[in-house]
């Protein structure tokens, strides 16, 4: 049994603002159920403070701040979360990075370099505790001041730094490092100095034992001056020392057979029960309600990263084809007002929601035919697996973890595939994809088969959860 120490800046369903909250709040509790003695540490935010009950553990002094840690147990689970407690930093509302205009806080870097700190106390056991990890897992750039301040320990624990997304890196001036009054040796170009600036994440990447990020295409792409914003050079010198590990999905809550948002429930071998929920979103995104007419899907954030711009090129052409698509999501103004002009103009055709709702995601995965994913980059990426696991082929760019989790569908592939993949990202690569999806649809014996080779594949956490496992214990 090992005795890890998993270090995150948010944690579903404590607060969540992306992809590293799912991770925090099911790669534990899935190494629990493997025998692991797993404890979560993480800021002790406003939004935690109101809604979770939680015991006084001690108190630490670090950088001259007397901060308390407290304890709760992760909801659902028997995972114990250790909150770092300091009002000053933490005892605010919203998003723990930006304020409400998405300006970064302004001592943001104060705050994560004390959750840092204490996450080092806690690690090397002088807290009071009575319990030292035998590996401490941090995440993402909020964390990767803990390997660099362990690297300075003897008797230290065994560090992994995991990568969700390479595009955030905690990049801070000079002045920001010395107020922070962090040590001095670790300011050289292959320790946290980057350019000149001070960088979180290179403390990860540097002074890490091991490396991984969320699929094992990503992990090559960020070797490469595309993906890797800078550190390229650092990560394939530590190639070694890197690998890819897919997330798993919540299979509770993103099941057919269950899921309490669709109007029917359905499975693979009750395909034909899917049909209504297709006719139910139809008539929910009012559009003309027509069994046979594929109907397309996509949901996210809508930023470059996820290639709005190409659906957005593609959709004058979709438009003029016997096809009809639903879109979810909110982000870039600009592409918000042009899906909207497109959806007025051809009410018949596209219907657009701006906006985050849960139970319509679960409804577009169980009523559409086709997803589209076109992202220019995608670490993992979610939807991808949500719509195997729901019967929907999706059309994916070949990057990241879309590249890792949906087989093409080719002459020579029906037994495996499971959607539709493209290399360029292009509109004209996606448009092919999408014309090679139609003629697919109309071979109906072929379409039900890679739905079924789609449903059958394994997304769970214990899959992955069993590689962080066999992962620390190579250390
Ligand atoms: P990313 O983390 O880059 O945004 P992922 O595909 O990894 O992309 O995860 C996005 C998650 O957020 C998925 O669970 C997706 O269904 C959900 N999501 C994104 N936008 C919306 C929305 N507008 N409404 C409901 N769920 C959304």
């Amino acid at each position: 049994m090992k005795k890890i120490l998993f270090a995150s800046s948010e944690t579903h369903p404590l607060i969540k603002t992306g992809g590293l909250a799912d991770v925090a709040g099911s790669l534990p509790a899935a190494l629990s159920e493997l025998g692991q003695d797993i404890r979560i540490i993480m800021p002790n935010y406003q939004a935690i403070k109101h809604q979770q009950p939680s015991r006084q553990l001690g108190s630490i002094m670090v950088n001259n701040c007397e901060v308390q840690l407290l304890e709760t147990v992760l909801p659902d689970t028997n995972v114990t979360v250790w909150l770092v407690d300091y009002p000053p930093f933490f005892d605010f509302p919203g998003n723990p990075y930006v304020d409400a205009n998405g300006e970064a806080w302004p001592d943001i870097a104060d705050r994560f370099a004390l959750f840092c700190r204490i996450v080092t106390e806690v690690a090397m056991n002088r807290v009071d505790l009575d319990w030292q990890p035998d590996v401490v897992h941090c995440n993402d750039w909020q964390t990767g001041l803990v390997p660099a301040l362990l690297s300075l320990e003897t008797q230290r624990p065994e560090t992994v730094f995991t990568i969700h997304n390479m595009a955030y890196q905690g990049t801070f001036d000079r002045d920001t490092y010395v107020q922070l009054n962090l040590p001095g040796q670790l300011w050289h170009p292959e320790g946290l100095e980057y350019h000149g600036m001070m960088s979180f994440i290179k403390g990860g990447l540097a002074f890490a034992d091991r490396i991984t990020t969320v699929s094992p295409t990503y992990a090559l792409e960020i070797q490469t001056a595309e993906f890797g914003y800078g550190l390229e050079g650092l990560l394939s010198y530590r190639q070694d020392k890197l690998t890819g590990i897919i997330n798993g999905i919540d299979t509770a809550i993103w099941n057919p057979a269950t899921d309490a948002s669709l109007p029917q429930t359905y499975s693979a071998s009750k395909l034909a029960d899917k049909q209504s929920n297709k006719t139910a979103l139809q008539q929910r995104m009012s559009l003309p309600v027509d069994e046979k007419i594929p109907l397309f899907g996509l949901i996210g954030r809508l930023v470059e990263q996820k290639g709005i711009d190409l659906v957005l090129s593609c959709l004058a052409e979709m438009v003029e084809m016997p096809l009809q698509f639903v879109l979810l999501g909110s982000g870039d103004k600009a592409y918000e007002q042009q899906l909207q002009g497109f959806a007025s103009q051809y009410p018949d055709k596209i219907a657009i929601n701006i906006g985050y709702n849960e139970s319509l995601a679960h409804q577009i995965e169980a009523g559409v035919d086709v997803f589209l994913m076109p992202s220019r980059f995608e670490p993992c990426g979610l939807n991808q697996m949500y719509s195997q696991r729901y019967g929907t082929l999706p059309i994916v760019r070949k990057t990241g973890g879309l590249a890792d989790t949906v087989i093409d569908a080719l002459p020579h592939t029906l037994n495996t595939a499971t959607g539709i993949v493209f290399n360029d990202a292009n509109p004209s690569a996606l448009m092919e994809a999408i014309k090679r999806s139609l003629v697919l649809f109309d071979n109906k014996t072929h379409w039900k088969k890679i739905q079924r080779n789609a449903m059958a594949k394994d997304f769970s956490w214990q899959n992955s959860a069993n590689q962080y496992l066999a992962l620390y214990q190579q250390l």
